[in-house]
């Protein structure tokens, strides 16, 4: 549906991330990825695989020159010192060129506010890293009709925190609506859903200033996508691909949805 915020498609790349949360070893990571990029290679499609940090470099090796790009799955919201056991954004050049921030997993596993997601957005900027921000509801915030309430108010936060600590909007953003209730579950949301939450977003995005950029910035849908699903979310003109967890570790997954998303973008190029 075509809303205030519903934005020119034909001007956003279409984009497919594939996140592999905490699978493979460096042993085992370069081959996936070799075999993922020989795989996949829609023309107009952006490829993103984000491996575990100590994955990086076999991955990084493996997919030199092959298109698909790299990144990583978090940053830490400081540059160096006494953070035992983690990493920032300048030990990543390198390395990674993409970053996902604030992934619902990390705010519930490991307590991150909307807040902490805007240093270490401010973070990616500073270093040249390309910004994955993930937003999504609980299932009791949709269900209670509260779902572009709470995403609206995530960003909010996360923008607002970006301005305190002196940063702005990088012109290469990138949102991951996720619902939560959606993430390795089996269940997705509705097509429809999304895209009136990927208006909902760009509404925000335009209060908070980024009026000509807002409809620019590149939406996708993340949340138990596969092969089957991924077309319910193309099909949408406001969300342009997908954060693809627990699938981006199958080849065939991944083939799948990399040539779904090239039909996208070759009628989005028409
Ligand atoms: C994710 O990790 O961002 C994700 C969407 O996971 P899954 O596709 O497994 O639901």
């Amino acid at each position: 549906m075509a809303g205030e915020h519903s934005a020119a498609a034909g001007a956003r790349p279409v984009i497919i991330a594939g996140n592999w949360k905490m699978n493979t070893t460096p042993g085992d990571a370069g081959r996936l990825a070799a075999e993922i990029a020989a795989a996949t290679g829609a023309a107009g499609v952006t490829r993103v695989i984000c491996p575990p940090y100590v994955c990086l470099e076999a991955v990084a090796r493996a997919l030199a020159g092959s298109g698909v790009q790299v990144g990583a799955q978090n940053v830490h919201a400081e540059v160096f010192g006494a953070y035992t056991g983690e990493v920032s954004a300048p030990m990543l050049g390198g390395l990674a060129t993409w970053c996902i921030v604030g992934h619902s997993e990390r705010r519930r596993d490991q307590g991150e506010t909307d807040e902490l997601v805007g240093r270490k957005l401010l973070r990616c900027i500073e270093y040249g890293l390309r910004p994955i921000l993930c937003v999504g509801e609980q299932l009791a915030e949709r269900e209670a009709g509260r779902a572009e309430a709470t995403v609206g108010g995530q960003l909010e936060a996360t923008l607002a925190e970006l301005d305190r600590a002196g940063g702005t909007l990088p012109a290469n953003l990138v949102i991951a609506y996720e619902p939560v209730w959606a993430i390795g579950t089996g269940r997705t949301a509705r097509g429809s859903d999304a895209a009136a939450m990927a208006q909902a977003i760009r509404a925000v995005l335009a209060d908070a200033g980024v009026a000509d950029g807002a409809a620019q910035v590149p939406v996708l849908y993340g949340g138990s996508v596969t092969s089957g699903s991924i077309d319910e979310f193309l099909a949408e003109p406001d969300i342009d691909g997908a954060l693809v967890g627990g699938a981006s570790l199958k080849v065939d997954e991944m083939a799948g949805i990399v040539a779904r998303a090239g039909l996208t973008a070759a009628g989005r190029a028409t």
